[in-house]
């Protein structure tokens, strides 16, 4: 399958500023190289502007940040699937670490998003990975289990391999400029891969794994030839065009 270059712009970049970056991102790339598909999460309010600079490029995509897991209601401030898919969005992410650690999300919570977007009709990248602390109380594996077994627990044991991707995601090397050594990253795929083919006996073994955590468009090319690495996602070093252009080619 193709490499999964995606770009998460978090809370950064109005309607005007994200239009502007994807049309640039696109002409920067031109025809994307054969084995590789780019994948955009803007800010909710700028779904609509990126997914039409975006319309008629083969192998871009946009994506939704979060939503809610129910077709519509009283849920003051969420966001539905429907109207994700309405704005033009293939893809959701959900778990990220920021909702998890910051808003507080748990994996329950996250595994009824997960099942929930892609029952309706969304791919969906579903973001796991230990904090520092975890990782010091030799907790990593029990970590990732937690999140996969949770955030998986009502996907179709059958789900095609081209509907969802799991991005790992070390708390630690998110933003920080750390990125998690070449070690790391095969032990923790590796550990990944594994816990996918037990849980979704049909596909785990083809399911995109992603790194994501400080990639910029100097390391991306070893992290990206890594074993069990099937593309990644990009927070700080996305937000420009230019750099984020270079990693999707790396
Ligand atoms: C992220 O937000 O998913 C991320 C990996 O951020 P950064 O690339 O800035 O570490």
């Amino acid at each position: 399958m193709k490499k999964l270059m995606s770009a998460n712009w978090k809370m950064y970049k109005t309607l005007g500023q994200a239009t502007d970056t994807a049309r640039e991102l696109a002409a920067a790339l031109g025809e994307l190289p054969a084995d590789r598909e780019v994948l955009v999460f803007p800010p909710f309010t700028a779904i609509a502007g990126v997914a039409g600079a975006f319309a008629g490029r083969a192998g871009f995509s946009v994506g939704g940040q979060d939503l809610y897991p129910a077709a519509e209601g009283a849920f003051t401030g969420e966001i539905a699937p429907a109207m994700l898919l309405d704005l033009g969005c293939t893809w959701a992410l959900t778990g990220h670490s920021e909702r998890r650690h910051v808003l507080g999300e748990a994996n329950e919570f996250v595994g009824a998003k997960t099942a929930f977007a892609l029952d309706a009709g969304l791919n969906v990248c579903l973001c796991i990975g230990e904090t520092i602390e975890e990782r010091r109380a030799g907790r990593l594996e029990e970590v990732l289990t937690g999140h996969l077994a949770a955030g998986l627990a009502d996907v179709a044991k059958d789900i095609g391999p081209e509907r969802l991707a799991v991005a790992y995601e070390p708390v630690w090397a998110i933003g920080t400029g750390e990125v998690a050594g070449p070690a790391d990253i095969l032990a923790a795929h590796a550990y990944v891969r594994a816990e996918l083919e037990k849980l979704l006996p049909s596909h785990g073994a083809e399911i995109r794994i992603l790194y994501g955590g400080s990639v910029k468009p100097e390391n991306t090319g070893e992290i990206i030839s890594l074993d069990n690495v099937g593309g990644v996602l990009v927070g700080g070093a996305s937000l420009q065009a230019s750099s984020f252009s270079r990693i999707v080619t790396a």
